[in-house]
């Protein structure tokens, strides 16, 4: 298909993450809040870390549990350890993607393992099928070097963490919602257009440099997220950089399910989320 042939969405709306401290007091930007977890259905949470000062990623996050959904973390300087009650360990390096199913139920830690320097990365959370919701847990590492990547015929450099894109597979491929997750690097007065299937929900986020986003080319900058319209004749998304820009594009099938969430449980329903929770503090992680 020539890129000419699709026909772009257009950005409905524009969020700048929010500053927050988690984990054990570590300093995020959360770009995608629990009130755009329907509009945005099955992403529910992402968050931008990017410090290079200790204080603020030091502590990391102590042993935490999770049920119900998925954890993507996405490294691009820095190093984050890993540790979960299945025997998993592994070291997230710069340019690796770490692929957590939580399923019915993990306890981990994420803990830096440097003293300084910058740390940079995302994490995103991707809900999971009320049918898979309590599957056994899984995990997987992705090193920087696994990570497909390629060069469009527009010139910018594609890394595609998840689905596939312009007839190339990324690493990871998931059911039901069929996430696509596109590290865009556009070139000085770089354009290019990718499809993004009608009906999945979808948003942009610029981390670096500033980018114009949509037919009618609305300026995205730098730490906003644009949520993409579901126009239904639209079947992709242009996007164009004067200076260069980075990027994520972030699309995914939506569950349409009912969506009840404390902390780190994401269930269907309260009497679901009161479950796990009672679940984890009797150890039956
Ligand atoms: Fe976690």
């Amino acid at each position: 298909m020539k890129h000419a042939d699709f026909k772009s969405r257009e950005v409905e709306r524009l969020v700048t993450g929010t500053p927050v401290s988690d984990g054990a007091g570590v300093k995020l930007s959360r770009v995608l809040t629990a009130e755009l977890q329907h509009r945005l259905d099955p992403f529910l949470m992402l968050d931008e870390f990017r410090s290079d000062d200790p204080d603020d990623y030091l502590a990391g996050f102590p042993d935490h549990p999770h049920r119900g959904f998925e954890t993507v973390t996405y490294m691009l300087d820095g190093r984050m350890r890993h540790r979960d009650n299945a025997g998993n360990e592994g070291l997230l390096t710069a340019g690796g993607v770490q692929w957590m199913t939580a399923g019915r139920g993990i306890v981990h830690s994420e803990l830096p393992e440097q003293e300084d320097g910058l740390m940079h990365g995302f994490q995103l959370w991707v809900n999971l099928p009320a049918r898979n919701k309590l599957a056994e847990p899984g995990y997987r590492d992705i090193p920087d070097a696994e990570i497909p990547r390629y060069t469009s015929a527009s010139g910018n450099a594609i890394k595609q963490i998840a689905g596939d894109s312009d007839g190339h597979a990324g690493a990871v491929h998931r059911p039901d919602t069929e996430p696509l997750y596109l590290d865009l690097t556009l070139a000085v007065g770089g354009h290019e257009t990718l499809a993004i299937p009608r009906g999945h929900n979808a948003f942009v986020y610029v981390y670096q440099g500033e980018a114009q986003v949509g037919g009618r080319g609305q300026t995205v900058r730098q730490q906003q997220m644009a949520v993409l319209g579901n126009q239904p004749a639209a079947d992709g998304v242009t996007l164009q950089s004067a200076d260069g820009a980075r990027l994520l594009l972030i699309a995914g099938r939506p569950l349409g399910e009912p969506i009840a969430q404390w902390g780190p449980f994401v269930m269907n329903s309260r009497d679901e989320v009161e479950q796990a929770i009672d679940d984890f503090r009797n150890g039956r992680f």
